[in-house]
């Protein structure tokens, strides 16, 4: 069963920030190869807007990351398009782990898809702004956490699903552990001086892994500040 979350106010928007700006916004994400409806009914909703400065928001319904402060950035909305639909991977996933809040757009996304989503920010200051966001929207099954997000959230393992949005050189074996068998993990990983996007499946013997794709994220660092 999917949960079809009923999201508090939403604020319309006018002009570039219209409910039309979305949709033209969702029908180049299907144009650009995203097939699950339910993800592109989730982007028609969520204001991306409400995730950026004011002074952005003309832009919010780009197809292009922006930047959210602190050297960091909101990503995409096909990338968040597609690590939603690889994590959702047909089914009804439960509880999703994401790593890397940012501004809070992918949690706000997945949240209106599945039961629980946990997310790990490291940069305080982030986190405090995308916890009013969640609030604002009546995301209240938004869990947050100031940590250093390479060591998961394992009192609430194991997740049916992870979501990284920042590159590591590697997976940290942490997060594959608080996945369960037959979850899927989706992160951006530094591979030959480029970021590909790989979703990995954890099976019984191991894990199975599927490249999707070139992508550009900010990097995965150690520490909290
Ligand atoms: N999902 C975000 C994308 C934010 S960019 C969004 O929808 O806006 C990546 C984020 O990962 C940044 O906010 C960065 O601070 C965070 N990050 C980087 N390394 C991290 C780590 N080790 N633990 C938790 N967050 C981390």
């Amino acid at each position: 069963m999917i949960h079809e979350r009923k999201l508090k106010s939403i604020p319309r928007g006018i002009g570039m920030t219209s409910q039309g700006t979305r949709d033209r916004l969702v029908q180049r994400l299907r144009n650009h190869g995203i097939e699950d409806e339910r993800v592109l009914k989730a982007i028609a909703q969520i204001p991306r807007h409400e995730f950026v400065d004011e002074a952005l928001s003309s832009r919010a319904y780009e197809d292009t990351a922006l930047p959210i402060g602190l050297g960091q950035t909101i990503s995409q909305p096909w990338v968040v398009a597609k690590m939603t639909e690889a994590i959702l991977d047909g089914g009804s996933p439960q509880k999703v782990l994401e790593v890397g809040t940012g501004s809070g757009y992918q949690a706000a996304i997945l949240a209106s898809l599945v039961g629980s989503v946990f997310t790990v920010e490291r940069i305080e200051e982030l986190l405090k702004l995308a916890r009013r966001r969640f609030h604002k929207l009546g995301l209240h099954h938004v869990y947050t956490r100031y940590a250093d997000g390479h060591l998961g959230w394992p009192s609430q393992a194991p997740f049916d699903g992870i979501i990284v949005t920042a590159a590591a050189t590697g997976i940290p074996p942490e997060l594959i552990e608080q996945l369960r068998v037959g979850g899927v993990l989706v992160a951006p990983v530094e591979r030959g001086g480029m970021q590909r996007l790989l979703k990995i499946r954890r099976t019984e013997e191991g894990c199975e892994e599927e490249d999707l794709g070139g992508v550009i994220f900010v990097p995965m660092l150690s520490g909290l500040t």
